[in-house]
């Protein structure tokens, strides 16, 4: 066996949640747990606990460009995760960072709020990343509440938000949540007109994270080559075992169980 096998390295944009539920953390887990390499990005760091969000802070443009050409410098880079960016200048240091990597598979997972719903960037950063990162993404995965921002339908049905969205990206991932039907309703649509949903059973928590695990782990599936719609329905089913087996470490939401309970058994 060559013991310097490597691997594949997915990098990460996303913010950094204190209480290790969401963002950076969520993202190294559910990559680890892929046997994937995350190389984190730090864009934002974030003061929150398990209930919501109190406060944030964007890193400037020179810190995150310099964070990634590090990686860019020293690495093969086999896919792209996108979370937090919480200012409208940083979603055009994210655009130049993924003008460096051309025919990379990326995951854009527009994050606008904490569980908890407060905001974690305001709407207008939506906008803009609706029009400059959606058009460069392999995949955008909203939940149904993100998709009606970026879709300016406040009371839109995810095949209404689609119908628009779509004029934007490729394919589109509607997590269903939110939404009120019994059963958990996961709607995937691509461009050239073809739809899939994965239906699951509705747990009864609310989470700190599970859209963070859900685009890192699809990012880490398409980084070791699977296919786009059979990495979709495996990230759907991976995130709702770790949902199933989420921990309440805090006061709030519960954390999703990322890692397996034996993970550090010899
Ligand atoms: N990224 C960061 C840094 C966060 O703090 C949060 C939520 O608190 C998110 C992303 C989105 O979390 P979720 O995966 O629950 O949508």
């Amino acid at each position: 066996m060559n013991i310097y096998t490597s691997r594949p390295a997915v990098l990460c944009l996303s913010g950094h949640d204190p209480v290790g539920g969401a963002g950076i953390q969520a993202d190294i887990e559910a990559l680890i747990a892929q046997n994937c390499h995350a190389t984190p990005v730090i864009t934002a760091l974030t003061i929150q606990d398990t209930v919501d969000v109190s406060d944030f802070k964007i890193l400037d443009h020179a810190w995150v460009m310099a964070q990634a050409q590090a990686i860019l410098d020293d690495m093969p880079v086999s896919a792209i995760k996108l979370g937090m960016l919480g200012s409208l200048e940083m979603v055009d240091t994210v655009v130049e960072i993924i003008q460096k990597l051309p025919d990379t598979p990326f995951v854009c997972d527009p994050v606008l709020r904490a569980g908890g719903g407060g905001a974690l960037g305001k709407d207008e950063v939506g906008y803009a990343l609706r029009s400059k990162l959606m058009p460069l993404a392999t995949i955008v995965t909203p939940n149904l509440p993100e998709a009606r921002i970026l879709a300016e339908l406040p009371n839109g049905t995810a095949d209404e938000c689609a119908a628009v969205l779509l004029q934007h990206c490729e394919h589109l991932l509607i997590t269903g949540g939110h939404g009120d039907e019994q059963e958990v309703h996961n709607r995937l649509y691509c461009a050239d007109g073809s739809t899939h949903t994965f239906k699951c059973a509705r747990l009864p928590g609310e989470y700190h994270g599970s859209g963070c695990t859900l685009a890192s782990t699809l990012a880490g599936r398409l980084a070791i080559g699977q296919e786009l719609v059979s990495a979709v329905e495996f990230a759907l089913n991976y995130t709702w075992r770790t949902l199933r087996d989420a921990e309440a470490p805090g006061r709030g939401q519960y954390i999703p169980r990322r890692l397996p309970l034996d993970f550090c058994r010899s």
